[in-house]
């Protein structure tokens, strides 16, 4: 695996690639950056999750002349969450290289505005097809002097019906020019893609070893990114393991980590690469005597360090490779020791988990996000056993005399007095906290939520102006969204569980084709 400065970037680059906590390039990155840096065309295969933006960012950033006030880059994604994330991990990227300036455009915002900030001057322009059309129409995109076009997610793009919008785009641009494709699959018309505007591109694609993952149980929940770490919290109340790990992709996320469990009464400490070596013995140290119960790391540092009783493995991040995963999963379950795994998955990382399952042949299974009721009763459940433990073991005598004087006196049940020290012993609770919005069965696949929206075909909406309205709205990627059925007067749409609410949220004030909507939960038939 290589470091950064391996790569050969702009200084500029680099600073901001340390700022963000990148310790290591991924393994796209590692083999396209190369590639892209020389001008070259290239198709590279890799999901949402390896690091895919920066591994064409960077060079797309390299190849951009900061005096120079005209576009010259153009980013094509499906989606406007798309465009917007890249545009600030890009922005991020571009943090110390003054002068360039970086637009997501897209539908559904206004735009005048996105015009107002093109007249400004702008190097780099990261779209969905159908607005950079529209601005290319009128003549507030002008393409002369575009030098680089990415297709980021093609095969997304061609799902969503792009198809037509991306050549008209390809077919305006200059000759001398190159051209990036990236798609977590290749099918025939992604090729056809390639083959027609592509001219002899490099194939990337990270080449898998074999991999053995150890026998030992492995979760996965989907979780909304806002909640990570309450899920995390969740998780370690309901499992108490007495040393686990937690890994995150980045140093930031580290330590943010770290500060947030320490605020949450958790003995945790952090290990990344930033730290000198006296650090990382005393971290260790506090570890191995049990003065630390949760490490969190980076893929990096966890490399050096050896502990065999970990009880638990939580991947906050899901991998950008698989060859992580099972190095971390590895560090559970050694020496014959009963060993878990638990990861938690936001959005369509589930499809980076996916390949996880199928590269390294092993079954992560889905549990449901543990309610707050579910961690008190376990919680409750242990504290229980510990107390049944000294009722068997020890003599309770001097406590029984107490109790029986205390209980006369006051007029308290025996059941009364146990009730109240169990509460004592439960620490921290959750009363008070609202627990996540439960839609009950509304016929919907499992994981999903059905909702009923009062607009149909006698509207003459088309089902892609449902799906367009909700990725829009919500900022759902449009391949979240499940089964959509339309009658005449409405319709019905799927959305995953986590994010019904929030859907249903954003879709409060929305139009679809100009008429104001109601969504809302089905009712089971
Ligand atoms: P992407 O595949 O581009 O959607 O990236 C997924 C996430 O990984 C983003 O949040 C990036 O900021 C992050 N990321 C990209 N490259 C690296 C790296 N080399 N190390 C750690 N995180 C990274």
């Amino acid at each position: 695996m290589k470091n950064f400065e391996e790569l050969c970037l702009d200084p500029r680059i680099l600073r901001a690639v340390t700022e963000m906590g990148f310790e290591q390039a991924s393994p796209i990155q590692e083999q396209s950056i190369p590639i892209a840096i020389e001008g070259k065309d290239m198709i590279g295969q890799a999901q949402t999750g390896t690091g895919k933006t920066a591994a064409f960012g960077i060079p797309m950033l390299q190849r951009v002349d900061p005096h120079n006030k005209k576009l010259q880059a153009i980013v094509l994604c499906p989606t406007r969450e798309l465009a917007i994330q890249s545009a600030n991990e890009i922005r991020r990227l571009a943090k110390f290289m003054h002068g360039i300036k970086i637009l997501p455009v897209y539908g559904g915002q206004d735009i005048s505005k996105q015009i107002r900030s093109l007249k400004g001057g702008v190097q780099i322009v990261i779209g969905t097809p159908g607005r950079v059309i529209d601005h290319i129409n009128r003549h507030t995109l002008k393409l002369g002097m575009v030098g680089t076009i990415v297709l980021d997610e093609a095969d997304e793009m061609l799902n969503m019906g792009f198809r037509e919008d991306i050549e008209l785009i390809m077919e305006q641009l200059p000759e001398q020019r190159q051209t990036l494709l990236f798609s977590a699959t290749m099918p025939k018309p992604i090729m056809e893609i390639a083959k027609q505007y592509l001219h002899q591109p490099e194939m990337v694609k990270v080449v898998k070893k074999e991999l053995t993952v150890p026998k030992i149980d492995q979760y996965y929940y989907e979780v909304n990114p806002r909640k990570k770490n309450e899920v995390l919290s969740r998780l370690l109340d309901m499992h108490d393991p007495e040393l686990s790990l937690v890994f995150c992709n980045t140093k930031k996320k580290v330590d943010e980590l770290v500060e947030d469990l320490k605020g949450r009464g958790y003995f945790a400490a952090g290990l990344h690469g930033d730290m000198k070596q006296s650090q990382r013995d005393r971290v260790m140290n506090g570890f191995r005597n049990g003065r630390t119960d949760i490490l969190v790391a980076t893929d990096v540092a966890a490399r050096g360090i050896d502990v065999d009783d970990v009880e638990a493995v939580f991947n906050y991040d899901v991998p950008q490779d698989e060859e992580y995963y099972v190095h971390r999963i590895g560090r559970t379950g050694r020496a014959g020791r009963s060993g878990r795994a638990f990861t938690l998955v936001v959005g369509r990382e589930i499809y980076k988990l996916k390949d996880i399952q199928r590269y390294c042949k092993t079954k992560i299974k889905r549990q449901p996000i543990p309610s707050a009721d579910d961690v008190t009763d376990i919680k409750a459940e242990k504290i229980l056993e510990r107390a049944g433990a000294i009722i068997e073991n020890e003599n309770l005598g001097k406590m029984i005399d107490i109790l029986e004087e205390h209980l006369d006196e006051k007029d308290y049940s025996s059941l009364e007095m146990a009730a109240a020290l169990l509460t004592m012993h439960m620490g921290e609770s959750f009363s008070g906290e609202t627990a996540e919005e439960d839609f009950g069965d509304t016929g919907a696949e499992p994981g999903m939520v059905r909702l009923f929206i009062n607009i149909g075909k006698k509207q003459r909406v088309r089902i892609g102006d449902i799906l367009g309205a909700i990725a829009g709205e919500s900022g759902l990627e449009g391949r979240l969204v499940g089964a959509i059925d339309m009658f005449d007067s409405y319709t019905f749409v799927e959305v995953p569980r986590e994010y019904a609410s929030e859907v249903i949220e954003a879709m409060r004030n929305a139009k679809i084709k100009g008429k104001t909507v109601n969504i809302e939960p089905a009712n089971r038939k």
